[in-house]
């Protein structure tokens, strides 16, 4: 073929996703995936609100028809629950599409993103493919720094992006530093607050960000998803909530169906199971304490985690990722985010984890 394409696409990465059960067990010859613990991509392992799966249920044999565009009952219960109005919210096939929608609006070449060196690997990609720059701040302590933050701010800086709590760190930062972030930030930068594990913090830990949308504070957007706490990754659905004027401009580049009929009905039946938001929660919590104690007690130390997953400095992640996976264990890696002597985990039941936590026995002795 002639080189006819966009040559600077062929330097794009391609996003590694945790790997699927069902290839690790292909690549190492296993028949049966029963056994297999994928603990790789933060996934709720308590799975969806039976809500939500009976919503699927009902709306299957309709999904003939084009799901509804501009998700009309969803937004409108959405908007109820957070105190907003429709026209703050915007919905994308997983919190992902609204990255990119940010990108098509905001970036370009000349311009800049900034976010904290470990921050969410898609901050990056997507300012690659509109071709802006990244500045990436130090993050002492593998936490967010947003004074390093607001000095890393050129004129050319369009967005900040802050994943609170972050991945794949499992640290956050409080209400304080935000509001005072949020003073402090030139009017040419819209801050993009990333809540994608905000449900899993515990209460009186989390910041109300939502606020500063509600009060009518044009350069702060919070984006959220369906995928983490409320166990619907497969399905592809998160929101942003900003001011109008930000969400009409996202929603100019928005193709016309992004969020599918089941997408939509699920994730409205789940927004009215908070019970299983909160077991979500508790389970996330005391699945970090009790890893986190277990491996400890093997000499290997965690990063503190408000979400349900954390970082195991293990001294070579890449070693110890290929050591669970042939205990059929899947976790990630972390030489991706400059952090390879890592591995990430994700906290299940207590029985996963304690499988989790003996197969780390295991390859300690
Ligand atoms: C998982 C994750 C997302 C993406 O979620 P989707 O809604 O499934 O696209 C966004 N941000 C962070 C920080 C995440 O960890």
């Amino acid at each position: 073929m002639e080189p006819i394409w966009n040559e600077w696409v062929e330097n794009l990465k391609v996003y590694e996703p945790g790997r699927p059960i069902t290839e690790v067990a292909r690549e190492l010859g296993f028949d049966d995936v029963e056994d297999f613990l994928k603990l790789a991509s933060n996934e709720n392992e308590l799975g969806p609100s039976p809500k939500a799966v009976e919503a699927i249920r009902n709306q299957a044999a309709g999904v003939y028809r084009y799901p509804d565009g501009g998700c009309f009952y969803l937004k409108r219960k959405l908007a109820a629950k957070l105190d907003l109005t429709p026209e703050h919210l915007l919905f994308g096939n997983g919190s992902n599409e609204l990255i990119v929608f940010l990108g098509h609006v905001f970036l370009g070449p000349g311009l800049n993103l900034v976010t904290g060196e470990c921050a969410f690997a898609v901050y990056r990609l997507v300012a690659a493919l509109y071709r802006a720059g990244v500045v990436a701040a130090p993050m002492p302590d593998l936490t967010y720094d947003l004074d390093a933050l607001l000095e890393a701010v050129t004129p050319d800086t369009r967005l900040v992006a802050v994943c609170n709590p972050n991945n794949p760190t499992g640290t956050a930062v409080g209400q304080e530093d935000l509001d005072r972030f949020i003073e402090r930030l030139p009017g040419h930068c819209l801050a993009v607050f990333d809540e994608a594990y905000i449900e899993m913090m515990p209460e009186d830990r989390r910041p109300d960000l939502m606020r500063y949308v509600r009060e009518g504070r044009e350069n702060v957007l919070v984006l959220r998803t369906f995928s983490k706490a409320y166990g619907l990754a497969g399905l592809r659905i998160g929101y942003a909530a900003a001011a109008p004027a930000v969400i009409g401009l996202l929603n100019r580049v928005r193709q016309p169906f992004n969020v599918n009929v089941l997408a939509q009905a699920a994730a409205e039946a789940a927004l009215d199971d908070d019970a299983h938001v909160e077991r979500t929660r508790t389970l996330a919590a005391e699945g970090c304490r009790t890893v986190a104690a277990a491996l400890a007690e093997l000499g290997c130390e965690t990063v503190p985690s408000v979400a349900n997953f954390m970082l195991v400095r293990v001294g070579d992640g890449g070693k110890v990722f290929e050591q669970l996976q042939r205990r059929r264990i899947i976790v990630r890696p972390m030489g991706a985010y400059g952090l390879p002597d890592y591995v990430r985990v994700t906290v299940g039941t207590p029985e996963q984890n304690e499988r989790l936590i003996e197969a780390f026995r295991e390859i300690s002795e």
